[in-house]
């Protein structure tokens, strides 16, 4: 496109919750299947640094970036849906804008001024919006801004929206996302709490260009003209958004709604061609009519928040979309897993995957869960902590160190199988000091891990202390469980295998962040496939009177 690059704000109402990082990556998705290039960050008003601190249980997933930042679940949404990399400047939390602000006062930049939320906390804000835009090769910037509109925390987002929306005029745009409650006693969706959240946003000097408005019922006849009517919107830029039965239906359902056009008329994008999802529209063909299902088992601590393994989740159904097989996900909790109570809870499974995790809560689970994986020949892919696990078990139970542990959960082990890295060692804050971000590896040709990446060379995200214990690498070469992937400058292990087992393959990177729609992560895919050769059972055909 020619011309400068296009802002799209997009602020939510009501409450929290109502998948604007989702309604976000469906315009983008849109507008880059109409040939434009587009990028989405998330503003986020904690005062967190970055979400790397936070606990699973707060926040969901950690997401981590190609160069090694620590930032919102949301990110993902945004990869996955376009299968363009995000990076460091794709989030920023209040943390971060004041931690800037407050290292440039003791530089002495501001030069003597009192330092203020307006203008310098809300300059600085302006300056990360704008940081991609400035790059000079996306046609739109959708910027996100996390929390509800009336927060007092998100008080300086807004008013750097307002200011930006003043300064550059018609290449800004402000998309509203609220809930229209359905009254189970009346039968009816009320616009009142959205009359309130704009009102809200125009006390704030913010006038929304479109809404969109979160409904578990279709919206009835008449009622977008009444919202607009109320909140100085046009009807056509009151948008429905429906529950949907998939994310992935999202951009389809956007679409239908002509989100992205009211968006580009108003920006004044007046010619552009049509939208091309024909990739996306096959991935949901498959992953909506599959031949077969298949029964994999998720163990881990978080199991009963599911947001704590997104990116798991989202890589496990691209893959069963790929091998048009549906999956039904098994979450195990590893807390609860005993040598006793295993085959119990994961009996009748075709693959088990045991996830990442920091800390000793739950980690006997997930021996107990690899052991019965490794000796019943079940398809198994640990992942990080998963991986690390799957180590100590072989020494455990294969090579007879019976005391065989991590130093990250005992540091008295005579078996330090898994052990902090050297740089590890001198570092003392918890934030953003992992081995964070996409490291090569180097993977053994013949290995499964080979077959899978059918190359030699590859790179893979990262976020851990503790690595494999070279020391003891011939020991378990010689009883069967394999390196097939190191690091080239480093030696660190990045891939284990177990010889003589259908698929058992222990990665130290995290897979997961890298699949997208578009390009379904390869070891998913493998994992999967190997998961249905153990026991997929085919899908019946859905009659014709079933389906009307
Ligand atoms: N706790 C382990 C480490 O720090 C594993 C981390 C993870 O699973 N992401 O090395």
């Amino acid at each position: 496109m020619t011309g400068s690059t296009k802002y799209i704000f997009v602020t939510g109402g009501v409450t929290s919750s109502l998948g604007k990082g989702i309604i976000s990556a469906s315009l983008a998705k849109l507008l880059q299947a109409r040939g434009f290039t587009v990028t989405i960050q998330k503003l986020d008003p904690y005062i967190n640094v970055d979400p790397g601190t936070l606990n699973p249980y707060e926040h969901g997933e950690c997401f981590v970036t190609e160069d090694g930042a620590e930032t919102d679940l949301d990110l993902g949404h945004y990869e996955r849906f376009l299968d363009v990399p995000t990076s460091k400047a794709n989030n920023v939390t209040t943390g971060r804008i004041y931690q800037n602000v407050i290292n440039k006062e003791r530089r002495g930049e501001y030069l003597g001024k009192t330092v203020q939320v307006i203008p310098h906390i809300t300059d600085e804000i302006k300056a990360h919006i704008q940081a991609l835009g400035r790059k000079g090769i996306y046609d739109f910037v959708i910027t996100e801004v996390g929390g509800t509109v009336g927060d007092i925390e998100s008080l300086p987002y807004v008013e750097a929206i307002r200011q930006l929306r003043w300064q550059k005029g018609k290449d800004c745009l402000t998309i509203h996302l609220t809930l229209l409650p359905y009254l189970g006693t009346t039968g009816e969706l009320k616009t009142k709490p959205t009359q309130h959240s704009v009102k809200e946003l125009l006390s704030l000097g913010v006038q929304p260009d479109v809404l969109v408005c979160r409904t578990e019922h279709p919206m009835q006849k008449g009622m977008k003209e009444k919202i607009a009517l109320f909140c100085n919107v046009d009807a056509n830029a009151v948008i429905e958004s429906r529950d949907a039965e998939t994310i992935y239906d999202v951009p389809l359902m956007m679409q239908a709604e002509g989100l992205d056009q009211v968006v580009l008329q108003k920006l004044g994008v007046m010619t552009y061609p049509d939208v091309d999802l024909s990739a996306w529209q096959d991935f949901l063909r498959r992953y909506k009519h599959p031949t077969s299902e298949v029964r994999i088992g998720l163990v881990g601590k978080y199991v009963e928040l599911k947001d704590a393994y997104k990116s798991i989740k989202e890589a496990l159904e691209h893959a069963g979309a790929v091998n048009e097989s549906r999956l039904h996900i098994k979450w195990v909790h590893s807390e609860k897993l005993t040598a006793k109570n295993v085959a119990k809870h994961l009996g009748g499974l075709s693959g088990i995957l045991v996830a990442p995790g920091f800390g000793h809560r739950g980690i006997e689970g997930k021996i107990e869960a690899i052991k019965y994986a490794r000796e019943n020949g079940i398809p198994f892919l640990g992942i990080c902590l998963g991986m690390q696990c799957a180590v100590i078990e072989y020494g455990r139970n294969v090579l007879g160190y019976t005391d065989a542990n991590s130093t990250e959960m005992n540091a008295d082990t005579t078996h330090p199988v898994i052990a902090m890295m050297e740089e590890q060692k001198a570092v003392e804050d918890k934030g953003g000091t992992m081995r964070l971000g996409a490291y090569a590896c180097k993977v053994s040709e013949g290995s499964t891990a080979y077959a899978v990446y059918k190359k030699k060379d590859i790179t893979e995200r990262h976020r851990h202390r503790y690595e494999f214990n070279n020391a003891y690498l011939d020991d378990y070469k010689k009883a069967g469980m394999i390196a097939t992937g190191t690091n080239p400058q480093t030696k660190l292990v990045e891939i284990v295998e177990v010889k003589d087992h259908p698929w058992f393959v222990g990665v130290q990177f995290h897979p997961e962040y890298r699949s997208t729609v578009a390009r379904p992560h390869p070891l998913f895919v493998h994992f999967v496939k190997a998961a249905m050769q153990q026991g997929a059972t085919p899908v019946k055909q859905e009659t014709e009177a079933q389906q009307a």
